[in-house]
């Protein structure tokens, strides 16, 4: 698989480790704080700035917080409280591309917030991008993420480090935020509302809960009855790992394990330092449409229900998305008898535009990386033709080659139109051409890559671990 993407590339390397503490601020008075007694007294069924709508937001990580960012600027009778496990943010995870489509996300959020992110960040979508012939230092197909956001006004693509970003989406809201507060399963109470129970065995209570607790839900867990983890759990490992021992170090087995690629990737590699290189496993779910998203009023959002490949960088950028329809949803409300209802709308909004991302990602990583080969090269050299690659796989990469930038179009005016999350005809035919673009890929490929790559791009494919 000698392709490889710039995104991808960019995306390996994080900085030093260094911890991102809280001052322990005094929550606000919410439902959690109330004595039990007045806790499990009957919330009335309307909304109103005596009884505001409490939401519980299992997860601090990028959708929980943008969730609690939505809430924080809500002029709605609503209040929320962030349940976070860890009890202290580490350093972590490198840069996170955040697409056009987030960034108009947090600018709608609002433009002090955007700002803020704005100031970090390091902008990529105006500068050239695309997938590289990795052994011959070549583009293979250039992708402009610059014409899409600029024809629709919004900002470019830009990757922020990850520290930062939690570090800005907890500047307004760490008073409602509890750290060391991991949520082991939730109930219903006998009104309507939740209980959320913490790994402490303290109860939590609220009138929705959104499960933000990321690939190894315990909420999904809980409310699919299945387990967090492991067989049963629909979580995908999906193979990409190096578990060798490295005796000398990470650097110099990178450099070992990429010999005869470009000179490119060799100098990126020179000049990361040992400290600076983490091993970040992955793993996925299959596109969930027949899964629960919510139940009653608990519901599901970012990588609890729809984790995904990180080759498009959209998983995050999702999650903002699923943030700010819950948002919408939940402070329209006037009485607690819509919620569910709410939330399943919720779902109806998102199932569409999630399916569409969640395939392309699956389809790029199973398809592109592990299908695609360097194209074959017909020429002359020295009077002689010369032939390189040419296997099946390298020529059916070459004769793609015209297709794919026309395929990444469709794909960013799919991403760029649909961030509202609104219903719309012209939306329904750009995912009827992906569906249609990504068939003939996955037919062309299904013979390089094998039939157990297209069957995972389609949403099967090995039992979850
Ligand atoms: C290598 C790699 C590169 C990526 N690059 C990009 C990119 O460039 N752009 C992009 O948009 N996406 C990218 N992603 C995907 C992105 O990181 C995720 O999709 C995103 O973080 C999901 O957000 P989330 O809020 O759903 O979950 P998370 O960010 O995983 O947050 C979950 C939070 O819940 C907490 N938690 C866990 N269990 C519990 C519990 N029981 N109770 C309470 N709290 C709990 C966790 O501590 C964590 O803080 C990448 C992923 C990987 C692996």
């Amino acid at each position: 698989m000698p392709l490889l993407s710039a995104t991808v590339a960019l995306l390996s390397f994080a900085g030093p480790s260094a911890s991102l503490r809280l001052s322990p601020a005094a929550p606000r008075m919410s439902a959690v704080d109330a004595p039990p007694q007045q806790a499990a007294s009957p919330a009335p069924d309307a909304i109103s700035s005596s009884a505001p709508l409490h939401v519980l937001i299992a997860g601090g990580g990028v959708g929980g917080l943008a969730l609690a960012n939505c809430l924080e600027l809500s002029d709605a009778p609503v209040t929320y409280t962030v349940l976070e496990r860890t009890s202290e943010f580490k350093k972590f995870g490198g840069p996170i591309q955040l697409a056009s489509n987030a960034m108009q996300g947090f600018r709608s959020i609002d433009e002090e917030l955007y700002k803020q992110i704005e100031a970090r960040a390091t902008w990529t979508g105006n500068r050239t991008n695309g997938i590289k012939d990795g052994v011959r230092d070549e583009w293979y197909a250039k992708f402009d993420l610059r014409s899409p956001a600029e024809s629709r006004e919004m900002p470019f693509t830009c990757v922020v480090e990850r520290p930062e970003l939690q570090e800005i989406l907890m500047r307004r809201t760490h008073d409602n935020l509890r750290l060391g507060a991991g949520v082991e399963s939730y109930g219903k109470r006998s009104d309507g509302g939740v209980v959320a129970t913490l790994q402490t065995g303290e109860q939590v209570h609220g009138d929705v809960l959104i499960g933000a607790d990321g690939i190894w839900s315990n909420v999904r867990a809980a409310m699919t009855e299945t387990p967090a983890r492991g067989e049963g759990s629909g979580v995908t490992y999906s193979g990409y790992t190096a578990s060798e021992e490295k005796p000398d170090g990470s650097s110099p087995y990178l450099q070992k394990l990429f010999e005869g690629w470009s000179p490119e990737i060799h100098d990126i590699l020179r000049v990361t330092q040992e400290h600076e290189i983490e091993q970040r496993d992955l793993y996925d779910r299959p596109p969930s449409v027949l899964k629960p998203w919510n139940k009653g009023r608990v519901a599901l959002l970012g990588d609890a229900i729809h984790a995904m490949m990180p080759n498009l960088g959209q998983g995050g950028c999702q999650a903002l998305e699923d943030a700010l329809v819950i948002s919408e949803q939940l402070t329209s409300l006037s009485s607690r008898g819509e919620i569910e209802g709410a939330l399943q709308g919720y779902r109806n909004r998102r199932l569409t535009p999630l399916g569409a991302v969640q395939g392309l990602s699956r389809f790029a990583s199973d398809i592109i990386i592990r299908g695609f080969d360097t194209p074959a090269k017909l020429g002359f050299s020295g009077g002689k033709l010369v032939a390189e690659n040419l296997n099946y796989a390298g020529v059916v990469t070459r004769l793609l080659q015209p297709i794919l930038p026309v395929f990444f179009a469709v794909q960013f005016a799919f991403l760029y139109d649909g961030w509202e999350n609104k219903f719309s005809l012209k939306q329904l035919q750009i995912g009827l051409s992906i569906f249609a673009f990504g068939s003939l890929f996955l037919i062309a490929f299904a013979a390089t890559a094998g039939s157990e790559e297209v069957l995972n791009s389609l949403g099967g494919g090995p039992p979850g671990l």
